[in-house]
């Protein structure tokens, strides 16, 4: 027979196996709840309000968000909202949030329990590293350690960053396992909630299955979303003067693609769609409406970033994107066309395609 759920796991993450077995034991057919469960109630209040909070906020939320009985009903009741609304820029959005409260609570968990989490989850091999070792590594390396993460392990979430910090070759391996702070790992940990909530394959349900005020409560859910859209210009982007849209380079396009879509873009992807729009004369504020439709969107800090790429010259951005050889090595030239192979930057690709289009017309 299967272990008892441990409760104070599953009432903090949502993710957790103690959730997943939890629920099973409450013998609750989520199918079957109402708008009035409970439940219901709890998890899309907790959503609606989450959502409305700017991600680097999250942190101040009300602790009924972090902590609850019922937290283990998140993952079901959202996966299956989620499927009926169909939206991916919401399941992103989603996924960020759970992630970020991950990273919270996590900050103040007790190790055996982050261990134990993470082996029952995702299988990983995470080890808290004791008083003795700890100074024997702190003599050889210099730094203050206090994880190790078998190297496979490392591997199946830091590739989400796209950072040269997150690569292997730039962390301290030590007898297969990466050597890694606190910090960093938790980090690391809730990136990796972030990846597992976002596959989630949304499937439409059998509407007919379900209870009617529990699909109305849904459409409640998706009217607000579509105002918070609408409220930060997500629906009308449109990139508007003398910019010509059609004549971008296959890597652009679909870096664009993603950002409109809500999919959360590496930092790499990030700086080359931004220096790419402002070396062709698009205005700060159409790339600001861009990058809105991003789950972890921070005005603030994406206004800081364009003023750093575009720096003080107003007529010419002092960061032009990488080149084509660079975008390859990061994995973001795409579906290169004929175009391609004449050239070696996407911004030659952009003027040469810029003339053809003005030349046919
Ligand atoms: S070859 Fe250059 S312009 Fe074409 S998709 Fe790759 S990176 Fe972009």
């Amino acid at each position: 027979m299967s272990e008892a759920p441990n409760k104070r796991i599953a009432f903090k993450y949502a993710w957790s196996v103690d959730a997943e077995k939890y629920v099973k034991n409450a013998d609750i057919k989520i199918v079957e709840l109402k708008e009035e469960s409970p439940e219901v109630e709890y998890v899309f209040r907790r959503f609606n309000t989450l959502i409305k909070i700017p991600v680097d906020r999250v942190q101040y939320i009300n602790e009924e968000y972090l902590e609850s009985p019922y937290i283990p009903y998140i993952l079901p009741i959202m996966t299956l909202a989620l499927s009926i609304i169909g939206d991916n820029r919401l399941l992103n959005r989603w996924a960020v949030i759970e992630s970020k409260i991950t990273q919270i609570n996590l900050l103040s968990e007790e190790p055996e329990i982050i261990r134990k989490i993470l082996s029952d989850k995702f299988n990983w091999q995470a080890y808290y590293i004791n008083k003795t070792e700890k100074k024997t590594l702190l003599v050889n390396t210099g730094m203050n350690y206090d994880w190790k993460l078998r190297f496979e392990d490392f591997l199946t979430a830091n590739y989400s960053f796209h950072d040269a910090y997150w690569k292997l070759n730039n962390q301290i391996v030590h007898n297969g396992n990466v050597l890694l702070t606190n910090q960093i790992f938790i980090r690391l940990v809730s990136e990796k909630v972030k990846l597992e909530l976002a596959s989630r394959k949304l499937v439409k349900p059998n509407l007919k299955e379900l209870d009617k005020s529990f699909i109305n409560s849904v459409e409640k859910l998706k009217i607000e979303w579509d105002e918070l859209k609408k409220e930060a210009g997500f629906s009308e982007i449109q990139i508007q003067g003398p910019v010509r849209r059609d004549s971008f380079p296959p890597c652009i396009r679909d870096l664009l693609a993603k950002m409109l879509s809500g999919e959360n873009i590496p930092h790499q992807g990030r700086f080359t769609l931004t220096s790419f729009l402002l070396n062709i004369g698009m205005e700060e504020n159409e790339i600001i409406d861009l990058f809105k439709a991003s789950p972890d969107f921070n005005e603030k800090l994406t206004r800081y970033q364009i003023a750093h790429i575009k720096g003080r010259d107003l007529n010419k951005p002092r960061y032009t994107p990488p080149s084509c050889k660079t975008l390859k090595t990061y994995g973001l030239c795409i579906n290169i066309d004929d175009i391609c192979g004449k050239i070696s930057h996407p911004l030659k690709y952009y003027n040469i395609t810029k003339r053809l289009v003005k030349k046919n017309r």
